[in-house]
């Protein structure tokens, strides 16, 4: 199934038109013609799927034939709490945490490691994060693509209310990441997952953390670099408590 990115469409739409690069992408890489069984969907659940009616010169218009709602998306609603990281790591680990079905990416800016983005940076990273998470929903097949923002790390410890919220912290020896999600298991809501930027979470930040209430969990002996942290996190947090296997 051909899957396409169009932002307003509504659930009683009958037609959609595809246009701009999702339509080069349509008539130029893959040469559909009318006929062709496709899906269009909005990035925040809905999708309509349908067959191409006409392809013109610069939009192709498609025939509604159904909708779904939310299909391909986790019931658990997880949010990763991301330190900024050097190089395109950032875009990596939208990439994979939105494969893995993450609800929400909050990166902060964490200056002692990473110079913090000033404020035109920060809205071109934000958009371009946007469009990796777009385009990896719809290479994996879920309608919704996790709303990503990038806030100072005050902002980023408000978080929104979660009836769980850990840090991976790499200093943590008495519990695992495991024995919380162990406990808390069926009574959970949403959860945040908090995750330190290069360099590690500094004596204030662990201590400012566990003030806003994230439990200190390890994933073990080994230190792991940030990225692989994050992914390793939303893994075993959406396989126990989501739909990861
Ligand atoms: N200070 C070390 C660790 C930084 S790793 C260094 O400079 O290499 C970056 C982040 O990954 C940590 O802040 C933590 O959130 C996470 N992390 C890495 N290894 C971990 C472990 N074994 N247990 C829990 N969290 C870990």
């Amino acid at each position: 199934m051909r899957w396409f990115f169009v932002e307003d469409i509504k659930a009683d739409d009958a037609t959609v038109r595809i246009a701009g690069t999702e339509f080069t992408h349509l008539k130029k890489a893959l040469r559909l013609k009318p006929g062709s069984a496709v899906s269009v969907f909005n990035g925040k659940g809905l999708k309509l799927s349908g067959r191409i009616e006409s392809v013109g010169m610069d939009n192709a218009v498609v025939t509604v034939e159904g909708s779904s709602l939310n299909e391909g998306e986790s019931a658990l609603d997880l949010t990763l709490v991301q330190g900024l990281l050097k190089g395109d790591k950032p875009e990596m680990i939208v990439q994979k945490t939105t494969e893995l079905g993450v609800k929400r990416i909050c990166f902060y800016s964490a200056p002692r490691t990473v110079p913090a983005l000033d404020e035109g940076k920060a809205r071109d990273r934000v958009q371009r994060w946007r469009r990796v998470a777009i385009e990896a929903a719809k290479q994996c097949g879920r309608t919704m693509a996790p709303h990503i923002d990038y806030v100072d790390f005050a902002s980023a410890l408000k978080g929104r209310g979660e009836g769980l919220r850990v840090v991976l912290w790499e200093n943590e020896r008495s519990q695992g990441i495991g024995d919380i999600l162990e406990r808390c298991k069926g009574s959970h809501g949403p959860i945040a997952l908090l995750v330190g930027p290069e360099g590690g979470f500094s004596a204030d930040d662990m201590d400012e953390a566990v003030k806003k209430g994230f439990i200190p969990v390890s994933l073990g002996r080994r230190i792991l670099r940030a990225e692989t942290a994050a992914i390793a996190g939303v893994s075993i947090i959406q396989h126990r408590l989501g739909d990861l296997g």
